[in-house]
């Protein structure tokens, strides 16, 4: 029998006994009911937008196991942690756990003891689908769904076989999540895994916690430090193009005193334990990371994210930013960009050995994602339009809803760089032809003779930083690319190049550009989401507040795991402010199901009294 089946299995009281909360969100209700109705579902919901329960209310309902297919071990461990929390029985077969561990939890599916089961592909399809035959079986849950579409940025192949369950199993409902809404990897979905009947639960993706922005690079490590100076003590993740990167951003971070730590898929897997541990504890960590990290982390207090390259494609980059703000809480993210990013990513796009059809997709998303950086109007209506929905107003909160940025005409001097780029024989690198409008006598100008060119001067007036971001547009707009090596030299893309350089095509130009009189400073000028006032404590619930992290520190290190899936902070910040002072009282708190009540009440009520 699955075990401790709740007084009363309708799904309302499932969620209020086991997991402690008053009502469903948005879709959830629906989609529950759906799938404890024997349907397929797909469901699409952004990070944080509570898919799980979507699965684990009607695997708890229905009679029998449900299986939970998940890409990733952390993941597993931590729901699993998670559910046990709040007394459901439930457990994880994946390859890193100890045999005794792993036959326990066979022989409990076996008995029938088992409300969710969760499994990586790989071990379902080698052996424990034989197993299940004849067991009664809840459902199948297909975290991560966007795994089995090959145009995804996450394809795992073995997803595909999952086609079969429908066939092996039939009548058992199945029930695939994720959260990337581009509508190409959904169709793809319904279609690898045959869930031709299965019903789509769409949500909006809108998340109004999160905090959008996206700057120039115009001094890397100056603009990541303002960034992190205002998420002192707070978790987040710094994602960067390459492994090498990460450790020489990690280092130059460490040195002042920040506490970041590089990961990347090459690191000895030692090295990366110990790395998703510490951020996993709950400590403020900076996790300076290639894409490698990300998904399975299912930490919900990250606070922000920077990108300090530009990701491939809009859903890569809402995938990553998504990872920020889980509990719901704001959360600020970061995009710095330059035209090398671009070029560089047009070049590799170039060069892959990708099909044709493969590589236009590829190209389309990955423009869509440089005009999403572009962008001078409400930066989170952009994004969302990206996945086909519309948002009725701007955003108020993003970079560009807060600063409007106002545009300049650069088309002047536009062809001013393109005139120089052409006359100094497309051989150089964007420093040397600034050098040459700004009239500098450099060593090079003056071997090459470009001291003797007619427009050599031509751009005293500007300094650096505009002409630079001249360059960045021209190279954004395709009419100048970048070499990739060693010298990025600049070379006109002629069709692009020729309605500028003939007058008959306007280049705009952000005002905030330095103009002639440098403007400096404007990254710390600008509002910023961090600068809104945080839902404030009064002393006596901070002093509560620190007491209850206290004792969920302690308590998570003596259960061995993360302090979140015993509390989350916002479960803690709840307690802090309305200081129960009964069972009773504490039965009321959103995220305190009857489990939990029992484990934890008198203990949560002592470290009340003593904060
Ligand atoms: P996802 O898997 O979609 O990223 P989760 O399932 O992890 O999201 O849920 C995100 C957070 O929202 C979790 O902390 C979860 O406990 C909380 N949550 C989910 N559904 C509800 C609900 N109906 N009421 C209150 N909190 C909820
Ligand atoms: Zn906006």
């Amino acid at each position: 029998m699955p075990s401790p089946p709740p007084p009363d299995s309708a799904p309302r009281a499932v969620l209020r006994e086991v997991f402690g909360f008053a009502g469903f969100r948005g879709l959830q209700q629906e989609a529950v009911e759906h799938v404890i109705a024997g349907g397929d579902a797909l469901v699409l919901m952004p990070t944080g937008g509570g898919k799980s329960l979507c699965y684990q209310v009607p695997a708890i309902c229905r009679r029998g196991t449900g299986i939970v297919v998940s890409p990733l071990i952390a993941l597993m461990d931590d729901q699993v942690a998670a559910l046990r929390q709040a007394g459901v029985a439930a457990a994880a077969l994946h390859s890193e756990l100890e045999p005794p561990d792993a036959r326990a939890a066979l022989q409990d599916l076996r008995r029938g003891a088992l409300d969710l089961l969760y499994v990586s592909p790989e071990r379902l399809l080698s052996g424990l689908i034989d197993r299940l035959d004849g067991l009664d079986l809840a459902l199948f849950a297909i975290d991560e769904a966007h795994c089995v579409s090959q145009w995804g940025h996450e394809f795992r192949p073995e997803y595909r076989a999952l086609s079969v369950l429908p066939q092996r199993f039939p009548g058992v409902p199945r029930i695939a999540l994720t959260a990337t809404a581009d509508p190409r990897t959904q169709s793809d979905i319904l279609a690898a895994l045959g869930l031709d009947r299965a019903r789509v639960f769409a949500a909006s993706f809108h998340r109004p916690n999160l905090f959008l922005a996206a700057e120039p690079k115009i001094g890397e490590t100056a603009q990541l430090a303002a960034f992190l100076a205002r998420h002192e003590g707070e978790a987040g993740i710094v994602y960067c193009g390459s492994r090498a990167r990460t450790e020489r951003i990690a280092a130059r971070l460490a040195e002042r005193g920040a506490p970041a730590l590089a990961f990347h898929a090459g690191l000895e897997p030692a090295a990366k334990r110990a790395a998703l541990a510490r951020f996993r504890s709950g400590e403020p960590v900076v996790m300076v990371a290639t894409i490698a990290f990300g998904m399975g982390i299912d930490r919900p207090d990250v606070r922000f994210v920077a990108h300090l390259d530009m990701p491939d494609s809009p859903e890569a980059y809402y995938q990553q930013i998504g990872r920020a703000g889980r509990d719901g809480e704001p959360a600020e993210t970061l995009l710095l960009h330059g035209g090398e990013d671009v070029a560089r990513a047009r070049y590799f796009l170039a060069q892959s050995a990708a099909s044709e059809t493969q590589k236009q997709s590829m190209r389309a998303r990955l423009e869509a994602m440089v005009a999403l950086t572009e962008t001078a109007e409400c930066r989170t209506r952009a994004l969302l339009a990206c996945f086909g929905e519309g948002l009725a107003e701007p955003c108020g909160h993003c970079d560009n809803c807060r600063a409007p940025p106002e545009m300049q005409d650069g088309t002047e001097a536009a062809r001013m760089l393109l005139s120089a780029v052409y006359r100094t024989g497309q051989m150089f690198g964007a420093l040397h032809v600034i050098a040459v409008l700004r009239g500098e006598r450099s060593e090079t100008v003056l071997r090459h003779g470009h001291d003797r060119l007619a427009l050599f001067g031509l751009g005293h007036d500007r300094p650096v930083a505009f002409w630079r971001e001249v360059v960045r547009q021209l190279v954004v707009r395709g009419a100048l690319s970048v070499a990739t090596g060693e010298f990025a030299s600049l070379t006109l893309e002629s069709e692009a190049a020729r309605p500028i350089l003939r007058g008959e095509t306007a280049v705009m130009l952000r005002a905030s550009v330095p103009g002639p009189k440098p403007a400096r400073g404007r990254v710390a000028a600008r509002p910023h989401p961090a600068s809104m006032p945080p839902a404030s404590m009064s002393p006596g619930a901070e002093a509560r507040f620190a007491a209850l992290r206290a004792w969920r520190k302690r308590e998570a290190s003596t259960q061995g795991v993360p302090p979140y899936v015993i509390f989350h902070d916002s479960v803690l910040q709840e307690l802090a402010a309305q200081c129960p002072a009964s069972l009773d009282d504490l039965a009321e708190v959103r995220g305190i199901g009857a489990s939990k009540l029992r484990r934890y009440g008198a203990a949560v009520l002592q470290a009340l009294a003593e904060g």
